[in-house]
This record gives structure tokens, sequence and C-alpha cells, in this order.
């Protein structure tokens, strides 16, 4: 313990989620380190939409996912691709993640989503206030495209579902988006526009902005690979490839990568990468006027600082192989269809790896192991969305401070066996 009672915390992963606890925690006077083997904001947090999406509350399995999976697997026009030598090493997480698409269960998901994203903007918004990350950080309508009207119906269960939470937005006419988007092709007709939304227009320099100001305001920030994390009922020890550290608690925000020190730990974290891809076109030909969801293609397109990125696709082939190429170019084909003339002066192609979990909930709380452990990791298509969010319930938790969010679906423990 430090001389003024508070304590000595480890954070392990500096994306959104971490950099967020981290940043938390030292505004509650501890003495934090934030661990990572890279440059804070580099991985995950780094690539994606960058869209503070309050209204994602619904998980990608839902009712009639199962009857569409294997045609969408078998059309490389779909944005879910298979690397299929990989099928054995995912099978015991696939049988439950599909399992989870049923009705009764993607109510209840939505449930526990709905705390953590509903709301996101006011969170990253009391996060990056008067700090150099604030700049990135823009408020905007999130337009959902769809072909036409009809389209927009089939999706009503998750409408239905958002409206109960609250969640509603505008319709938008063809005219209506011609004059929003004058580029815009022909082909989307029918538009549904949710205000109070935002995006990030740099989540790779938003979140290592955020890191910075925390190292700048007394945090450390340490380079290093962890490899083991050894806990006793009152301290751990973290064991990195350089230096080893004695601390009172540690959070464990590792995203994707969590799952082997979650087992060392003594937890089944039923953690997959669901690989995702963006292209960033510089110096783009067309922009749009906010955040879109292309819902047919299932991507997004965000007005970045330093272009147009398209973001999206899913993709089961675990963490160590290269990327592959249909992804990207299914979001270049994705790019001409919205933009019939679309062209570019250059492209930045990535691949990413969301932490999936087999309910679609990231584990978020102590560990009944160890409870000087914190997990914070499993955010799936949601962490830059709920990152903030997260990190702030990590250090009530610490602090034991009462929230009135019901924690108990984000449980550690709710896949051991
Ligand atoms: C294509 C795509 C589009 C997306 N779009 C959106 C969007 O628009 N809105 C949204 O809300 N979310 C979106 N997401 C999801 C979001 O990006 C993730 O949920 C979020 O970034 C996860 O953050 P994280 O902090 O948990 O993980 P990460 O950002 O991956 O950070 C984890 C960190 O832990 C470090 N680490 C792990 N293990 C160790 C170890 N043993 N030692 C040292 N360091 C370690 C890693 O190096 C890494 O830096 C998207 C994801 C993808 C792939």
């Amino acid at each position: 313990m430090t001389v003024d009672g508070n304590l000595r915390i480890a954070v392990v992963g500096a994306g959104i989620v971490g950099v967020s606890a981290a940043e938390w925690l030292r505004r509650d006077g501890h003495d934090v380190v934030l661990i990572d083997r890279n440059q804070p904001g580099q991985a995950t947090s780094f690539g994606n939409g960058g869209i503070i999406a309050r209204c994602s509350i619904v998980p990608v399995p839902v009712p009639g996912l199962l009857a569409k999976a294997p045609g969408m697997l078998l059309r490389a026009n779909q944005p879910l691709f298979l690397r299929w030598s990989y099928l054995p090493r995912l099978l015991p997480w696939l049988l439950p993640y599909l399992a989870s698409a049923k009705r009764e269960r993607v109510v209840q998901i939505a449930a526990a989503l709905a705390p953590l994203v509903t709301d996101a903007f006011d969170e990253h918004t009391a996060l990056a206030r008067g700090t150099p990350a604030e700049k990135w950080l823009r408020s905007s309508d999130y337009i959902y495209l769809y072909t036409d009207r009809s389209a927009f119906d089939d999706d009503a269960f998750g409408w239905d579902l958002r409206r109960d939470h609250g969640i509603v937005g505008t319709s938008l006419t063809r005219d209506d988006l011609s004059d929003l988007d004058p580029g815009l092709s022909e082909t989307y007709k029918f538009g549904y526009a949710l205000s109070d939304h935002g995006f990030i227009a740099d989540p790779g320099a938003y979140v290592g902005a955020l890191a910075a100001w925390f190292s700048a305001q007394g945090g450390r920030v340490l380079r290093a690979e962890v490899e083991d994390i050894e806990a006793r009922p009152d301290t751990a020890t973290i064991h990195t490839d350089g230096e080893t550290i004695e601390v009172e608690r540690v959070v464990l925000a590792g995203g994707a990568w969590s799952a082997d020190l979650a087992r060392r730990l003594g937890h089944r974290a039923m953690l997959e990468s669901e690989r995702g891809y963006h292209v960033e076109f510089a110096e783009p030909s067309h922009t749009p006027p906010c955040p879109y969801m292309i819902a047919d293609a299932k991507f997004v397109v965000t007005p970045m600082d330093a272009g147009v990125r398209a973001a999206g696709v899913v993709e089961f082939g675990g963490l160590e192989a290269g990327p592959s190429r249909a992804p990207t170019q299914l979001l270049e084909r994705g790019m001409r269809r919205l933009y019939p003339n679309f062209h570019y002066a250059s492209k930045r192609e990535w691949l990413g790896h969301r932490p999936a979990t087999v309910d679609s909930l990231p584990l978020l709380g102590p560990s009944p192991k160890s409870r000087i452990v914190y997990f914070a990791f499993g955010h799936h298509h949601v962490g830059m969305t709920a990152g903030p969010k997260s990190g702030r319930l990590i250090a009530d938790m610490i602090a034991n401070r009462r929230s009135n969010v019901d924690l108990s679906p984000y449980r550690v423990e709710r896949f051991d066996r």
C-alpha cells in the first residue's frame, strides 16, 4: 500500500479498456502501472470503425443466423469468412456462440449490453475532457443505410429490441439521403438516422493520447510482455519479459489475448478472435456526413481525420494467421457500391481482433478465486463504445463504490467448469 492508503495497481493491456481503467484508477489516487507489449492503442483499438454506438445492444448471433450462416460462408460476397483449417479449434467456442442466438437469450444479452453503451458518449466526454484526446471526439448522427424500406422492416427484431431500450431513430427517404450526401448510390433508398451518437476521428491516436495524459499526470506506462500473474490473497507478482512487479491489485485488459493469462489465474474465458478488417482511403472523392452502417453488407463507413474508413467483416481464423485478401476486397467493392465513382489517392488495409466471448458480453469484475484480480475484456464489437464506462466500473469496484449497474451478467467465473 502507498503511504496515503491508495493501492499499487497493474493494468495489463493498453487498449481503450485498459487505458480507461488505468486513467480512472489514477484519478482515484492509486499508483498505477499500465503494461503493454506495444505502444498504447495500437492493437484492436487502433483500427476499429471508431463509432460510439450507443445503439449497439444487439449481438451478432440473433434468431435466424443459424439458417443463414452456412450460405454466407460459401459465398465470397458475404461479410462472414472462416479459415476452414481453424474449424476444429473454433468448434468448442462456436457451438455455444451460435446457441446464444435464441430470442429469449438475445433479449437478456441486449439488456446487459445497454448499461455499458447507452451513455457511451457522456462516458467518453468524462474521460477525455480537458485532455489532448478530446480533439478526436466528435458528436454526430449515425445512419443505417438500407436498399429499401422492406430491408429495414426485415431487421425489425433488432429495431424493436433497441426501441425497448429507448433507442429510436428517424426514417430517411431517398430524397433525404440525396440531400445529405449527393454522391450516394441509388442502391440505398432508405435510411434510419440515430441522433446522439458520435465517433472518434482517429481511434489509435485517441487511445495513445489518453495513455500519454495518464503518464504525464503521474501514471507509469511500461512496454513489456506480461508472461504470468501470480496472485496471492493480498498481493500479486506480475512477471514480464523485463521486470517483475509487485502490486496489490491487477486488472487484466488484454483484449483478444486475455484467455491465456485468465487460464493461469484459474478461469475459462471462452474467448475467440472475431477477426475484422478496415480499408482506409486517403484523399477520398466522397466523404459521408456522419458514420454509416451499410446494413446489407454489415460494414461501417466513418469520416476519419486521415480519410474515409470502411471497417467490418467477421472472419474466424484465430490470433496467429496473417490477413486474408477477400475481406478487404469485399470492403472496397462495398465502397464502390456506396459511391459509384469512388476514387482516392492511397489506401491502408488493417486486420484486427475483436475479443469475442460466447455470450457477447465482457468479463468485467473481480475473480472469485483471487479478489485482488479484476478482468476487463471481451467487448466484442462494442469495445470502443464501452471502454470508458468499463474502465470506470472497474475503478468503482476497486474503490468499493456502489454502482447502479447490475454487474452479474459480466461475472468472471460464468464459463468455469
Ligand atoms: C473491424 C473492426 C471494427 C470495429 N468497430 C468498432 C466500432 O465502430 N465501435 C466500437 O465500439 N467497437 C468497434 N470494434 C471493437 C473494438 O475495436 C474492440 O472491442 C476494442 O478495441 C477492444 O479493446 P480492448 O482494450 O479490449 O483490446 P485491444 O485494443 O486489443 O487492447 C488489448 C491490449 O492488450 C495488450 N496485451 C494483451 N496481452 C498482453 C500481454 N500478455 N502482455 C502485454 N500486453 C498484452 C495488447 O498488446 C493490446 O494492446 C471494432 C473492431 C474491429 C476489429
